[in-house]
């Protein structure tokens, strides 16, 4: 918990001057976004101020609190701590200093770090949702508790991705719209549940880490690969075991018999017709309409999609597995005097291999990216000369971290940053109701870069201010590299 400061004063309200809302806030009461709370007449963090110090286990004991406690004389910040920005708090306007600027010692180069929890009206997340099943048309309309938050974009290999938020949503449309999709990013963010109906498509629950849940099923695979790359994946497995194999894909239905993978192995002619869209040997787009059915389409029966066999090339008895790209789908089938298909058993012989097919298939998840553009006034909060600090990030001078965990940088203008809302501390994020979101940032340099940059110099903290403060320690994440050691960050002296 943070003392931040004593601001004005109207009778026994403060005001927080940490966002523009500028709540007025009563004694023993915490402003509009719960953040910072008026503690006898002190504007106060009411979060503790999170330090990732690499002694720690993962998963192991926690200090939670130290305000009350006295200084061990421990080297708070040396190259085993990090201080992130969670519960750093915010300055407002941004000319004036990051709330923490501190410095440390690294293989004896002296760093600065400085952190702030920065406001965020432009951002968003993207979520990456494993299945095969269709969760709606590219750029339809994606909502939370009825209102627009985001939309439908690329389906990706297995998965299907979502833009959630983004300035138009938290602040171009009604107040609703802007309050919703501020709450479903900070749930989002901070890895809840959260469920979403896309327009004339499927209701999805998705939660950071966790498999998507689709109509109600929870989603237990993602594709092996789509259907042309099953039967390249699997041709050899099936040869002489099977006459022909059609993998059944919303994207591209592969048919063994017709396929280069077949044709290399010596598989004969099938006389085998599907009704979709030839692209090239073996592969078919469009076969149905996109659905929750076989491997994304709206199928429940896979001869629908099969014409009547070419007379002249199958036979009577000719034998046939149909299956989908997560193997969770699959029938066998032989034809009969009159060259119709009738399901049998499935042979042990392929039943292994429509294991196999499951067995490659990776556990289905929902991705969270958190993505925001830090290349606006908060650089002012760093320095005085803040296009300084975008170009130092880009010339890897600066290393950019958000909770301590690394993130993307986006080429061209801006800082613009993605961050897997995994990677980071719990409860990292946090919302002022503007509506924006807050989520920690801090920049780790050179002090002797800093003050190049026209860093704030004055503000560099004692290690000692920090423990008076008082602060949370946790382990880093252990798949996270470690801040000082990031990949990028070098030094121009
Ligand atoms: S919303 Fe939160 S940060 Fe903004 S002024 Fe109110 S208490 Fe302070």
């Amino acid at each position: 918990m943070n003392e931040v400061a004593e601001t004005a004063n109207v009778s026994d309200k403060i005001r927080c001057d940490a966002c523009p809302v500028m709540c007025f806030i009563k004694v023993g009461q915490t402003g509009a976004c719960d953040r910072y709370a008026n503690e006898g007449g002190k504007l106060t963090r009411v979060d503790p101020h999170v330090l990732l110090n690499r002694t720690l286990r993962q998963g192991g004991t926690v200090v939670p609190f130290a305000a009350d406690k006295e200084w061990d004389g421990k080297i708070l910040l040396g190259p085993d701590t990090f201080v992130t920005a969670i519960g750093a708090g915010t300055t407002y306007p941004d000319y004036k200093p990051a709330p923490f600027i501190v410095s440390a010692q690294v293989d004896g180069v002296d760093i600065v770090t400085v952190v702030t929890e920065g406001i965020f009206s432009y951002c968003g997340v993207k979520v990456k949702v494993d299945t095969d099943r269709h969760l709606g048309r590219e750029s339809a309309t994606v909502r939370a508790a009825g209102e627009p938050v985001g939309h439908v974009t690329t389906a990706e290999y297995g998965s299907q991705v979502l833009a959630i938020g983004g300035v138009a949503h938290l602040t171009g449309g009604s107040k609703n719209e802007g309050r919703v999709t501020c709450e479903t990013l900070l749930d989002l963010c901070n890895a809840g549940p959260v469920e979403l109906t896309i327009d004339d498509g499927a209701t999805v629950v998705v939660r950071a880490g966790h498999a998507p849940i689709v109509n109600g099923v929870q989603e237990e695979r993602m594709r092996v690969g789509c259907g042309s790359a099953t039967i390249g994946m699997f041709a050899k497995q099936w040869f002489g075991k099977v006459d022909d194999v059609v993998v059944v894909d919303d994207h591209i239905t592969g048919v063994l018999s017709e396929h280069q993978a077949g044709k290399f192995l010596g598989v004969k002619d099938t006389g085998i017709k599907i009704k979709g869209r030839r692209s090239t040997p073996g592969r078919y787009f469009k076969v149905a309409e996109p659905g929750t059915g076989w491997g994304g389409t709206n199928i429940t029966d896979p001869l629908a999609i099969l014409g009547p066999f070419n007379k002249a090339e199958a036979w009577p008895g000719l034998r046939l597995l149909m299956v989908s790209t997560t193997g969770e789908h699959f029938g066998y089938f032989e034809l009969d005097q009159t060259l119709r298909p009738v399901e049998r058993e499935l042979p042990a012989a392929l039943s292994e291999s429509v294991a196999r097919i499951k067995e490659n298939c990776e556990p289905a998840l929902s991705s969270v990216l958190f993505m925001a553009g830090a290349g606006g006034s908060l650089r002012a909060g760093v320095t005085e000369n803040p296009v300084r600090l975008t170009r130092s990030v880009k010339d890897a001078f600066t290393s950019v971290t958000s909770g301590g965990a690394p993130v993307y940088v986006w080429p061209g203008g801006g800082i613009t940053f993605m961050v897997d809302v995994t990677s980071m501390p719990e409860a990292a994020f946090g919302y002022v109701p503007t509506p924006a979101l807050v989520a920690p940032i801090e920049f780790t340099l050179k002090l002797a870069d800093y003050e190049v940059l026209g860093g704030h110099m004055s503000e560099v903290r004692p290690l000692s201010s920090l423990i008076a403060d008082g602060h949370r320690e946790l382990p880093p994440r252990p798949s996270n590299p470690w801040p000082f050691t990031m990949p990028g960050w070098r030094s121009r002296s």
